[in-house]
């Protein structure tokens, strides 16, 4: 993680730091031990005497030092949430069948249930991404006329684009599926979109009216299907997605995994009110707003997700247990297939924090800048266990031969 804070980033700090007692103290659902935690890693994030650190020397003329602080990895923290992509982009690019063809779908919640799940969220946030799934398989199959399996990259996104509560999924999704004896692979070139929207609306509703049963909600989803007579939206992405691994995960991450409101778009605060700005969807520019704080602390405390929620799942021929097995399934009912394209494989590898510190800064931080030799771990202390390593100790103890780690946090 970088140590080089940016002015964005203090003014977000800034921001809790100042007011998250009066905001929690306004919205008690905000006042547990969880909340706070991911409040205060957030605020030490990137400070070397809160968080622990890595100290490296330079063992061949004694001048050079360099020390890494540890990064908080709280859900709330935008520093850290670049670092997050990037490991996920790396990931995802290892998690995809070659030959197949993938299209990025959206699926939305009308607005009339929003507040539901926002009451709801520990309960209908997994059932949301569940039924997606579930939807999708079913279009599929309906459209091939026979059951089909297919493979699903779930995200799950509770913001729009200013910031507001609006959940909805993104599903990187194979453009066909499996048949359920494993055996071919039905590629589907044409997808019906208003089959789509009818099945989505009524996977959606059903999971509500069976989830959630009260009166109030059964009245709404009634409400619903007499409203929405062609059902609901979803989008699908013009074409198919980039079909090279690598430009496919940079898409899926620039769309789907980034944070609600990134930090360096934060453009005032005056102790009152936070000026950012955002793409919009309606217009497609980039719109300035302005909200007192405590709705800037409600936008950015709501998209943390109830504790130990995976935002991101794998279904299907994507699941990651069964991967390894279906991959070789796949490869043999695509050969079947005439005219698969073949996308270059390219495994994005995960940066480190060496690599990632050279990107921004143009400049190795483990070389010494006095006299060009490679620097070494030096200490390593962890705000809670103290010193963990000490290469002096080592040293003065004569047994120098240093076992010490090498990549930094
Ligand atoms: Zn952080
Ligand atoms: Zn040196």
């Amino acid at each position: 993680m970088l140590v080089a804070p940016a002015r964005a980033w203090n003014v977000f700090q800034q921001i809790f730091a100042e007011h998250w007692e009066a905001f929690q103290h306004a919205h008690p659902r905000y006042q547990t031990s969880y909340y706070d935690g991911l409040v205060a890693k957030m605020l030490a994030c990137g400070n070397p005497a809160l968080m622990g650190y890595v100290e490296y020397r330079c063992l061949h003329c004694g001048q050079g030092a360099h020390r890494v602080a540890m990064s908080c990895k709280s859900s709330l923290c935008l520093r850290c949430a670049k670092v997050y992509v990037d490991d996920w982009v790396s990931q995802m690019s290892k998690m995809l069948h070659a030959g197949v063809i993938y299209r990025h779908i959206i699926l939305t919640v009308p607005a009339t249930f929003r507040t539901t799940f926002y009451h709801n969220a520990a309960v209908l946030l997994s059932a949301l991404m569940r039924c997606g799934v579930q939807c999708l398989d079913d279009f599929y199959s309906e459209v091939r006329g026979k059951a089909l399996q297919g493979g699903y990259i779930v995200v799950l996104h509770t913001h729009g684009r200013n910031g507001q509560y609006h959940p909805h999924l993104h599903l990187m999704a194979t453009s066909g599926g499996l048949d359920r004896q494993g055996q071919r692979w039905e590629h589907l070139q044409y997808l019906p979109y208003a089959l789509l929207r009818r099945k989505w609306q009524w996977h959606l509703l059903t999971m509500l009216r069976q989830t959630l049963k009260t009166d109030a909600v059964h009245q709404l989803v009634d409400a619903c299907f007499r409203k929405y007579p062609n059902g609901f939206v979803t989008n699908v992405q013009k074409g198919a997605v980039p079909s090279q691994y690598q430009s496919l995960a940079r898409y899926v991450a620039k769309y789907v995994v980034s944070p609600p409101i990134a930090v360096r778009r934060i453009d005032r605060y005056d102790g009152a009110r936070v000026t950012y700005h955002y793409r919009s969807h309606r217009t497609e520019r980039v719109e300035p707003e302005t909200v007192d704080v405590a709705t800037f602390i409600g936008r950015m405390i709501q998209h943390t997700l109830p504790k130990g929620f995976k935002r991101i799942r794998h279904y299907g021929v994507q699941a990651t247990k069964t991967f390894a097995k279906v991959k070789v399934v796949i490869q043999a009912a695509l050969a079947k297939v005439e005219g698969v394209v073949k996308g270059a494989v390219k495994i994005i590898a995960r940066l480190t924090y060496r690599q990632r510190y050279e990107q921004s800064t143009g400049r190795d931080p483990f070389i010494c800048p006095h006299c060009g030799y490679e620097m070494r771990v030096w200490r390593i202390w962890h705000p809670t266990y103290g010193v963990i390593h000490d290469e002096g100790e080592v040293i003065k103890q004569g047994t120098y031969a240093s076992t010490a780690p090498r990549a930094g946090p």
